[in-house]
């Protein structure tokens, strides 16, 4: 409005300064003609000026109409005063009716310039009806020099004012044309700022879906398949809580310049969301290009980044989905491509995986065991089973080890290997594995008053209990409600959890070692294997995991393996525990290499807690008897 406002005001004086200055040349060209003139055209002139003074002073006052009016009425007057006196519709005042009617298109409003049309017409028709009736006579004199000042002045004027006028409105559609040049300019900014990511000015999610479109239209029309190659970052998180997130803001820029700088101009680059990017691929051909083509996006991401001048590694995950044989629609094609990098990050990551049915058939039944993970932890439908450890020398037993058992209202059990994963990944981990801490101190606290007065737990825990630093007050707080003694509790703990070892974990560890309780290595051998962080961690018991031992083959082909484990647990001052021993003949072979105890089927597979008193007396029979 302010603009628009401003726009007329100046336009207003615009206008006024033109009127000023057509009343000036006016005049300054009726002045001149004066010096020639005489008799009744002097007077003529001499009124003409007069008017256009009036004229000049109005447009002074802002009087723009007013001005306008007597202006273009006194010159018409003027002119027709000069034809009725002089040489009728021969007269060269009739030259000076076409500027009149420019003045009045330009600087008059519509209903002026008509009446100034009619009046010039009109008159004229006038003109040479009063000629032929003989009312006038047209005076038509011989060529005189004055005459040729009347033409230049009239030409002058008419010819300078008009120049002046379509000056302006050269100006003004220039001046247009700029500004309508600016709103595009400005509206396609918009565009593109609505259409793409802002940190790496590559195509959004919803512009995505609009390539998406326009793609496979023209991948169907020529029946070729268009890819989607949804692509994860495996480990951007630590990058962005290690070097801060301007360091992770700046390798995804870098990131999606390479990845853009290996992609051919009808293959898009898409931002899907923080560390997820997609890679819309028409016109495939096989699956071999497809697979160039994953592996080349691999390779790019995997090379180092060079952040604040630190090397950055990181790597990928990428998971494929193709329209139209997995589907057409952007959103379900997402998904299938995502269900398919998940698969890719569960083979180990760093590579790529296609979607195909089955998968989708996984995740459903992934989805629909989550939420009966939900509904039972709700409805406490686990059970914990207890598995004895026995001393190799003397049979005794020194503890049992708690696991996790999920019984189904249709009698089968799910194993732990099968909802723990699931339970780690959504989080219910917590919840369940503080039941379980709490439920085997409550146990055990009850069997030490049922008369084994010595008997330890131990129980299994998962990494991503370690996740919010309360671990220790869970630990401590069930301890307290079963009034247990720390050291009847021991940690079961997987290598891959001291691999990742931060800080945050060692402070949780030694908050629990400060509190009495013990921390057991679980299933060693099968990961990094390292002994040297075992000190670190201050654990006292290593377990040795069953795939060395569980069978007679198994135990032929690692038997040095184990020998060298247990030696080297000896000299770190670790207890060796064997898991899954099923025969006695490994028992014994065990036994003989110096490991202390074991845990395995060849006592007892894990029982329920109903069993337990009954299992454990029964072995601590055998174990006299010995
Ligand atoms: P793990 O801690 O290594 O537990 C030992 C596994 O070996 C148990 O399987 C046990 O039933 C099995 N086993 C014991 N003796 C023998 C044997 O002689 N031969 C063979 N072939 N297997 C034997 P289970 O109960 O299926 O547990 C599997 C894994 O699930 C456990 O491995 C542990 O990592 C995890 N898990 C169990 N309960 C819990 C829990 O409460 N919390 C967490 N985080 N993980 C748990
Ligand atoms: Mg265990
Ligand atoms: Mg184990």
């Amino acid at each position: 409005m302010q603009q628009i406002f401003e726009q007329n005001v100046s336009f207003n004086q615009v206008r006024r300064r033109r009127l000023m200055q057509i009343c000036a040349i006016t005049a300054l060209g009726l002045i001149a003609a004066l010096a020639v003139a005489n008799g009744i055209t002097f007077i003529i002139f001499a009124a003409g000026v007069a008017a256009l003074l009036l004229a000049f002073v109005f447009a002074f006052r802002q009087k723009l109409q007013t001005a306008a009016y007597i202006l273009l009425w006194s010159m018409s007057a003027m002119l027709s005063a000069f034809a009725m006196t002089g040489a009728g519709l021969f007269d060269l005042a009739i030259l000076g009716y076409p500027g009149l009617l420019v003045f009045a298109a330009i600087l008059g409003s519509i209903g002026l310039f008509i009446s100034v049309l009619l009046f010039v017409i009109a008159q004229c028709i006038l003109l040479t009806w009063l000629t032929l009736q003989g009312y006038i006579t047209p005076n038509i004199p011989s060529l005189s020099w004055p005459h040729l000042v009347f033409i230049l002045v009239i030409f002058i004027v008419t010819g300078f004012c008009i120049y002046i006028l379509v000056r302006d409105i050269k100006r003004l559609m220039w001046s247009l044309q700029l500004e309508n040049s600016k709103v595009e300019q400005s509206q396609a900014k918009i565009q593109h700022l609505a259409n793409h990511d802002s940190l790496t000015n590559l195509a959004n999610r919803s512009y995505g879906e609009t390539l998406f479109q326009q793609s496979l239209a023209a991948c169907l029309q020529q029946q070729q398949q268009l890819a989607l190659l949804f692509i994860d970052l495996d480990n951007f998180k630590p990058v962005n809580d290690a070097l801060g997130h301007a360091a992770g803001d700046d390798l995804l820029k870098q990131l999606a310049q390479r990845l853009r700088a290996i992609l051919t101009k009808d293959q898009a680059l898409i931002r899907f969301g923080g560390d997820e990017f997609l890679v819309l691929a028409p016109h495939v051909a096989d699956s071999q290009q497809l697979e160039q083509l994953a592996d080349r996006l691999i390779s790019q991401i995997t090379a180092a980044f060079t952040i604040l001048q630190t090397q950055v590694s990181v790597s990928a995950s990428i998971g494929i989905a193709c329209a139209p044989a997995d589907g057409t629609d952007f959103k379900q094609l997402c998904r299938k491509a995502d269900i398919a990098m998940y698969r890719a990050k569960e083979e180990g990551r760093n590579t790529y995986y296609y979607f195909d049915d089955s998968l989708d058939k996984a995740n459903d039944d992934k989805f629909k065991l989550l939420q009966m993970l939900r509904l039972g932890l709700l409805e406490q439908q686990f059970r914990l089973y207890y598995q004895p450890q026995v001393a190799l020398n003397s049979g005794r037993i020194t503890a049992v080890e708690a696991l996790l058992r999920w019984p189904q209202p249709d009698g089968s059990m799910i194993g732990p290997d099968q909802f723990i994963p699931l339970a780690e990944n959504s989080g219910l981990i917590n919840e369940l594995g503080s039941w379980v801490i709490d439920q085997a101190c409550q146990h055990i606290a009850q069997l030490r008053q049922q008369g084994f007065a010595h008997l330890r737990v131990a129980v299994n825990l998962s990494v991503v209990q370690f996740k919010d630093g309360q671990l220790p007050g869970i630990v401590r707080q069930a301890l307290q409600r079963a009034a247990l003694p720390a050291q009847a509790l021991e940690l079961e703990l997987t290598e891959s959890l001291l691999v990742d070892n931060t800080d945050h974990i060692l402070q949780q560890l030694n908050a629990l070692s400060q509190l009495g309780v013990t921390i057991a290595i679980d299933d060693f051998g099968t990961g990094y294997s390292n002994l040297s962080y075992l000190q670190r961690f201050n654990a006292s018991t290593l377990k040795i995991d069953r795939s060395f031992v569980s069978t007679d083959a198994q135990w032929q082909a690692n038997a040095p393996l184990v020998q060298a484990i247990i030696q080297m647990a000896g000299s770190l001052g670790l207890t060796t525990i064997a898991e899954g021993i099923e025969h006695a003949a490994v028992m014994e072979k065990l036994l003989a290499l110096g490991c202390k105890e074991g845990q395995g089927y060849y006592w007892s597979p894990a029982v329920a807690m109903e069993q337990l008193p009954a299992l454990l007396s029964k072995l601590q029979l055998q174990a006299k008897a010995l």
